[in-house]
């Protein structure tokens, strides 16, 4: 019996992803599909919903609002550092993506909104956030997900990297670890005769 698009499979799609004004930012062919389990948050809701039910080789067109996509654009979650935090040779462009470790140790992707003559300003807002989404999708292949996938709750490649899902769109390129910086405070009671070290040292 032909499987249709339901909790637990994985599903092989290729789409295009266009803002409203017809810019294409994404796709994948269905020759190099992008597989995902459905019903795990590996894709934005409001496209996850309407995939339900689909048959392989069915086609949709799919308008996705911000808050069923990457979320509405919060001012909020900007921040201003200072760039005397940062290492003296770090290539700061504008509109670059840099991978920033908080405290905690999360990364966080954040974009070079602003860089002004002491600081600078990073955006932590999703770089769709606020856009209404247009897909064309493409139902390629279904299948059912192995119980290591579910457990997971991403599909496994059929190479070993196996967390290539999260990983792909993920520009390491400029990683930077603010962590030193947030930490400052624990470091000079260990080294207080340290006073003079260049900041951003590792
Ligand atoms: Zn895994």
């Amino acid at each position: 019996m032909a499987q249709s698009v339901k909790e637990g499979v994985v599903v092989s799609l290729a789409y295009e992803l266009r803002l409203p004004n017809g810019d294409m930012i994404d796709q994948s062919t269905p020759e190099e599909p992008l597989d995902y389990l459905h019903g795990a948050d590996n894709i934005v809701p409001g496209l996850e919903r309407e995939l339900e039910g689909m048959a392989v080789g069915d086609t949709k067109t799919v308008v996705v609002a911000p808050e069923d996509g990457y979320g509405q654009y919060d001012p909020e979650q900007r921040e201003v550092v200072n760039k005397a935090d940062l290492p003296k040779d770090f290539p700061l462009q504008l509109g670059m993506t840099i991978a920033v470790t908080d405290d905690e140790g999360y990364m966080e992707e954040a974009m070079v909104r602003e860089i002004n003559a002491n600081s600078v300003t990073l955006d932590f807002n999703h770089p769709l956030a606020g856009q209404e989404l247009h897909f064309s999708v493409q139902v390629v292949g279904i299948r059912d997900a192995t119980e290591e996938e579910l457990e997971h709750g991403h599909p496994h490649g059929v190479f070993e990297d196996e967390d290539y899902l999260e990983d792909e769109d993920f520009d390491d390129e400029f990683e930077y670890d603010f962590s030193d910086e947030l930490d400052d405070d624990e470091d000079e009671l260990e080294d207080d005769d340290d006073d003079d070290a260049p900041k951003g040292r590792r």
